[in-house]
């Protein structure tokens, strides 16, 4: 097999494609040939600050998680060729987590371009990916590759959504803080899921604009705020201290808030007097499991999020579209076209 390129981080600012030897798939593998990879914000992260959250670098680390193709080497069933989905995850399947269905927060799970196990897990953005066949989803006839590599991102917006309990976003009023690809996604999820009213509020006005695009009802630059009252659920996407704080006061008493966006590591204050004596409900949200199934039907079936991609960039640019993914005055979702190394003819 000819050998690939892959996109891979060294340390804080260090970025770089590298040849990779190809290897064959191994039993119950797939290789998949990689057309698009999103860039998301822990890739930013791993990018600009060497870690996210409390995961650091301690090896090159290949990253992506957010990424679709083709099958080039298959199985029964998945013929080369066949456009596919590939779900980040590979839980171990036997712990207390998995075995209560909760398999994205197993402790033992493999996730594409994660620091957070020790050797770390190489990552997508890669022109070959080898992956077990069962992280594989054939995408439905119609759903375009690019459309679809928004299918991870969005899964972590729906899993948001559901965190918040059942039923707890429809026909109700919903705040999201931050209006990053993750805000937006949730914007979208939340209008799908019934809510009747998306408030999104972000410190720019080019998120903002693209949050009405996907269905925000309500726009709130912060500083310059009028805030809508009776808040029933509100989802942080913004991963910071501010937005935490701004869910917990604005949310109704008794309301529910819960907390997708990656904070800063280490300790982070928060109003816990607020949350006490307004009973409020604090819950976390990290990636997905299940959810990814939803979000490739929810995509496939027309749901509207094309805005969200702003940019396209060739493998050989991947310093400018990480540095562009960085700009949130200008880019939104920015997608590696891996199809190829160099420059767009
Ligand atoms: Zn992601
Ligand atoms: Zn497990």
């Amino acid at each position: 097999m000819a050998d690939v390129y892959a996109c891979v981080v060294h340390a804080a600012g260090d970025l770089r494609i590298e040849e990779r030897d190809a290897v064959a798939p191994g039993a119950g593998q797939v290789a998949v040939r990689i057309a698009y990879g999103g860039i998301c914000g822990s890739d930013l992260h791993y990018y600009r600050e060497g870690g996210v959250g409390d995961f650091r670098i301690r090896q090159p680390l290949v990253l992506g998680h957010e990424v679709v193709g083709r099958i080039s080497h298959g199985t029964d069933g998945l013929a080369e060729g066949t456009p596919v989905g590939i779900h980040p995850a590979t839980p171990c399947g036997s712990c207390a987590e998995c075995l209560r269905d909760r398999r994205n927060i197993c402790a033992y799970s493999n996730y594409l371009g994660s620091a957070a196990r020790d050797p770390h897990i190489q990552g997508g953005f890669v022109q070959e990916l080898i992956i077990p066949a069962d992280q594989v989803r054939v995408l439905p006839a119609g759903l375009e590759l690019r459309t679809a590599v928004l299918a991870e991102p969005l899964s972590v917006a729906i899993h948001a959504v559901r965190q918040a309990g059942v039923g707890a976003v429809d026909g109700k009023r919903v705040l999201v803080t931050g209006a990053g690809p993750i805000g937006l996604l949730a914007v979208a999820a939340l209008r799908q899921a019934g809510a009747a009213e998306v408030v999104v509020s972000d410190l720019h006005e080019t998120p903002l604009k693209l949050a009405t695009q996907v269905g925000a009802t309500h726009t709130v630059r912060v500083g310059d705020a009028e805030w809508p009252d009776e808040i029933d659920v509100a989802i942080e996407a913004s991963g910071t201290a501010g937005g935490l704080r701004t869910c917990l006061e604005r949310v109704r008493r008794g309301g529910t808030v819960v907390q997708v966006g990656s904070l800063p590591g280490g300790d982070t204050a928060f109003a816990g007097n607020v949350l006490m004596t307004r009973e409020l409900t604090l819950t976390g949200a990290f990636r997905f499991d299940h959810e990814f199934d939803t979000a490739i039907e929810w995509l496939a079936g027309g749901l509207y999020v094309e805005p969200i991609v702003t940019h396209t960039f060739p493998l050989a640019d991947a310093q400018t579209a990480f540095d562009l993914a960085g700009d949130r005055t200008s880019a939104s979702k920015v997608l590696l076209d891996l199809s190829a190394v160099g420059h767009h003819p």
